[in-house]
């Protein structure tokens, strides 16, 4: 399919496929306008997605629509309920509370949802005021592109607006709205939903829409809904696979921000691993430690259960439910192993391999050595020159235990066609040089609160080529700076 180039706002091919459900699924409503708005960051990719010109971002009609202030005539924006588990717990009813569904448009991957994060109170926001601040919205935006730009599945921000206009949090914030855009932002919690309320119908409505719009090949199963839980608790297995490849830890994996396509969803208390702690938690809520960063894949099968659990009585059977959710572990773990050879830079599989895995972890873990500059500095090793490892072995305390596993991945290489420059390209391929740690994030967002952009567009532009060396900006890819460690970050804001 060609699309036309460089559409505008004005001219928005929009429709609702998710509107095609029953009224029960949503509440029409319209975003509440923002005094003011102004353009915080756009992203140029996720607008190419969607054939919209970059050069629209800084009209007043773009900065409008996406602020919510401007609803053209053939938008019908929306709220969608859903339900959910919280930290383990049935939450009831949630839904949107600060989202507002503007609809599809085409994309060069078919129809993306634009909705807009932040737009204001809706039926569902259960006393909250339907808003996000500034900080806030910026790490969603930032992280959407960064997680797009390490080839992670993702849901996509478009753009930031903001707004002067103040919210109460701890103190007063301003506020921002942020464009997301996803194929569809049905959760887990949207099923739930249905199941829980005892709405066999719209449960059933619900799935059939997402098996036709989503899952095509589900339908010629013989049991197309557990074809439809098979693929999903698949796509579950693989990009969580994904997060603990690159150490990206989510913070709030509650069933209502897990995506029904497999896609990260919902950045809040997010963070990327600095020392590597497989106990590290990464939002300051969570006191227990569920969503440690160990923790995420057995927990990503417990929501699979809990979405299971809702799709059983269309399913039929608990056999043919648990048979779908089986696949859960031996897709997360050969994708696992996948990751982890190419982070290592072994293009054949030995028997010792999982010994040299989790040797590996074990020295990392001890000293808390830096997860990211570790995979990347490996990059650079010389297989036979030892002596050119300084900087890799400068990053554990314990010399003694990297010379060992040092010496046996060298042995182990000796099994590898590969030289140590087509493996350094391999390898840099897969272990990106710049992640969006905390601390940059909070760099950017300090100086956007004072009003300048610009170190956000910087971010941007670094994140999204993660793996590229960009020797400018190596000191965004240094290790963190001691008041890093004092930043906490909790749930919605
Ligand atoms: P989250 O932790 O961001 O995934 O949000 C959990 C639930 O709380 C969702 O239903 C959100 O829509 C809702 N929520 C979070 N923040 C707000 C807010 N400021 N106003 C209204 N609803 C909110
Ligand atoms: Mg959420």
């Amino acid at each position: 399919m060609t699309l036309p180039k460089q559409t505008r706002t004005s001219t928005l091919d929009i429709a609702h496929h998710f509107a095609d459900l029953p009224d029960a699924f949503f509440t029409h409503l319209m975003p509440t306008p923002l005094a003011k708005p102004y353009l915080v960051c756009a992203s140029a990719s996720a607008a190419a997605l969607i054939n919209f010109d970059p050069a629209e971002f800084t009209t007043t009609d773009f900065i409008d629509t996406f602020t919510g202030n401007r609803i053209a005539d053939a938008v019908t924006p929306l709220a969608a309920v859903y339900s959910g588990h919280q930290f383990g717990v049935w939450a009831g009813q949630l839904g949107d509370g600060r989202a507002i569904l503007l609809g599809d448009v085409p994309s060069t991957t078919g129809r993306m949802e634009l909705q807009l994060k932040g737009a204001g109170p809706t039926p569902y926001s259960r006393g909250g005021d339907g808003r996000a601040v500034l900080r806030s919205s910026i790490r969603e935006f930032l992280c959407s592109e960064a997680m797009a730009g390490l080839g992670i599945p993702t849901t996509r921000a478009l753009c930031v607006t903001g707004s002067n206009q103040l919210v109460m949090r701890e103190a007063p914030e301003t506020t921002a709205v942020t464009t997301r855009m996803a194929p569809s932002f049905i959760r887990f919690g949207s099923f739930e939903h249905w199941y829980q309320n005892d709405q066999p119908a719209l449960l059933r409505a619900l799935a059939d829409h997402v098996i036709d719009v989503h899952y095509p090949e589900a339908r010629s199963d013989a049991n197309p809904y557990a074809a439809l839980l098979t693929s999903v608790t698949r796509r579950t297995a693989q990009m969580v696979a994904h997060w603990q490849a690159v150490g990206f830890m989510h913070g709030v994996m509650n069933t209502d921000n897990m995506s029904i396509l497999g896609l990260t969803l919902d950045y809040g208390p997010f963070g990327f691993m600095d020392g590597f702690d497989p106990s590290h938690i990464c939002n300051h809520t969570d006191q227990q430690g569920r969503y440690a960063y160990a923790r995420q894949p057995q927990i990503a099968h417990w929501n699979c259960y809990a979405l299971g659990q809702a799709l059983l009585p269309l399913i039929g059977t608990v056999e043919e439910t648990e048979a779908a959710l089986a696949n859960f572990k031996p897709d997360y773990d050969s994708m696992m192993a996948a990751l982890l050879q190419a982070k290592l830079g072994l293009a054949s599989v030995q028997p010792d391999d999982t010994a040299l895995v989790d040797s590996l972890f074990a020295i990392l873990q001890a000293g808390r050595v830096d997860f990211t500059l570790f995979f990347r500095r490996l990059g650079e090793l010389q297989r036979d020159r030892p002596e050119s490892d300084a900087p890799l072995r400068d990053l554990f305390i314990e010399r003694a235990a990297f010379d060992a596993w040092a010496t046996a991945y060298r042995q182990r290489l000796q099994h590898e066609t590969r030289g140590d420059t087509e493996r350094r390209l391999a390898m840099h391929a897969v272990n990106p040089k710049y992640v969006l740690r905390n601390h940059l994030a909070q760099v950017a967002i300090e100086k956007a609160q004072s009003g300048d952009y610009s170190e956000v567009a910087r971010l941007l532009a670094i994140l999204e080529k993660p793996f590229d060396d960009q020797p400018e900006f190596d000191n965004y890819a240094a290790l963190p700076p001691d008041w890093a460690s004092q930043l906490e970050v909790s749930c919605s804001s």
